[in-house]
């Protein structure tokens, strides 16, 4: 018998009407779970003037009221520990994860066991998904710690595949580790995999020659960006293939393909919309604005229309893989967006421009200040070793960075290779100094 492409094969070609009526369905069940078991959804639906049995239509869910960030911290340790949102007794909680806390108090994620079998399912899903199959050696480059990501290894043990948690270890314990167990995949972020990938080299080892076919990459834009794509599956030779996941949710909910076209989303899980990050207003399929989640099944703590801050859009075309999932594709984060002159700026458009420039390495800093009180931005890249005409480097960067975003850079600092910081994790490459002085020397 030959083997499937899919993992749930009718669930994952499934026509469209079925996917919205089962969506629906599940819809109309958390809603009244919600409603019924947490002191924070009855609040709200009875403060919005709408009761579970009013959302008749996927579209009625606009009825509802947002939630963000900020609900979940304020609702956190309110009642209980998990807080105001969470719809289970704590006895039926057998996970939690935190966030990583990056931008204040850390959130809480509550799993039942049911919650977590079927996340891990999903995960099963999305690496099957990636091509992973039972012959394949899996290794975990992802924290473990406290990290909704950590837990995503079992997915692949799932599916059959070997698992190797290697976490976040040193780049040279990692290496070894690679050149030991032999792994054909591996998890990691992108500014990661092109650091190890780069000091693999400096250390006389070819990532080509090394046992890795294919790359997931998650926790950053990159690997959606093609160039910053190409630059790593060069540096490895293997495929990359992007997930994309939230800590108030689940891990990975959504995966690429082979075709590389977007990230198909676990709509059983997940329910979609996209809309007006000013106004809140639901924007048409296709559109680019902040995703909404609300999650279909996860009875520890539903999240009905939990604003992601992910700029993105949504894609319900028909793949060429044959899954009929919609496809989302994430621009940026929206608090990582700077306006420039009305042009609004992610640091993934400066990225998509840089990584296409020959003779500097690819890694940047951006840096976002007030010049005569309007915003301007500035950026640091780094010259590739033995090339040394820095003023010609600079206007090259200038250029290419007017052209294509449309708004010129006040000054471009050319840097040694290597100078920048390598990201262990997730990389900062937006600096706001909008509240700080700036050498004016600098300025072009
Ligand atoms: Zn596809």
């Amino acid at each position: 018998m030959s083997e499937s492409k899919y993992w749930e094969e009718e669930w994952e070609t499934a026509p469209r009407d079925v996917i919205e009526a089962k969506q629906l369905e599940s819809l109309k069940i958390i809603l009244r779970h919600a409603y019924d078991n947490t002191v924070y959804y009855k609040r709200s639906f009875k403060e919005a003037g709408v009761t579970p049995e009013d959302i008749k239509s996927l579209k009625d869910i606009s009825r509802l009221p947002f939630i963000d960030k900020q609900t979940e911290r304020k609702t956190q340790g309110i009642v209980s520990m998990v807080g105001e949102l969470c719809a289970v007794d704590e006895r039926d909680i057998i996970f939690i994860s935190a966030s990583s806390g990056s931008t204040g108090v850390p959130t809480i994620s509550p799993f039942t066991q049911n919650d977590f079998d079927e996340w891990m399912n999903i995960e099963s899903r999305l690496m099957y998904q990636a091509g992973m199959r039972k012959t394949d050696r899996y290794m975990h480059g992802i924290n473990f710690s406290l990290f909704v990501g950590g837990p995503c290894v079992l997915g692949a043990q799932g599916l059959g595949a070997m698992g190797i948690w290697s976490g976040t270890l040193p780049s040279d314990r990692l290496l070894y580790i690679i050149q030991q167990f032999k792994p054909t995949f591996i998890q990691t972020t992108p500014s990661y995999a092109l650091y190890l990938g780069e000091t693999a080299r400096k250390k006389g080892i070819d990532p080509k020659e090394l046992s890795v076919k294919r790359i997931i990459v998650a926790g950053e834009p990159g690997g959606s960006i093609p160039a910053t794509r190409k630059a790593i599956e060069d540096l490895w030779d293997a495929k990359l293939i992007e997930f994309y996941g939230l800590s108030d949710i689940f891990g990975a909910c959504a995966g690429m393909c082979d075709e590389q076209d977007g990230l198909h989303l676990a709509e059983d899980h997940i329910l979609v919309e996209t809309v007006d990050v000013k106004t809140g207003e639901v924007l048409p399929d296709g559109e680019t604005g902040e995703l909404v989640f609300t999650s279909l099944r996860k009875h520890a703590r539903p999240m009905i229309r939990f604003r992601t801050g992910d700029i993105g859009f949504v894609n319900k075309g028909k793949c060429k893989c044959g899954r009929t999932s919609c496809r989302i594709n994430i621009v940026g984060r929206k608090d990582d967006m700077f306006i420039v002159s009305g042009v609004n700026i992610f640091p993934s458009d400066v990225e998509t421009v840089l990584r296409e420039l020959s003779d500097i390495t690819g890694e940047y800093r951006i840096h976002v200040f007030n010049r005569d009180y309007t915003a301007r931005y500035g950026v640091e890249v780094e010259r590739v070793y033995g090339r040394e005409n820095d003023e010609e480097l600079k206007k090259k960067v200038i250029g290419a960075l007017k052209s294509r975003i449309g708004v010129k850079p006040d000054y471009i600092k050319i840097l040694d290779d290597g100078e920048l910081p390598r990201a262990e994790h997730k990389a900062k490459r937006l600096i706001d100094e909008r509240e700080t002085e700036i050498d004016q020397a600098i300025l072009i």
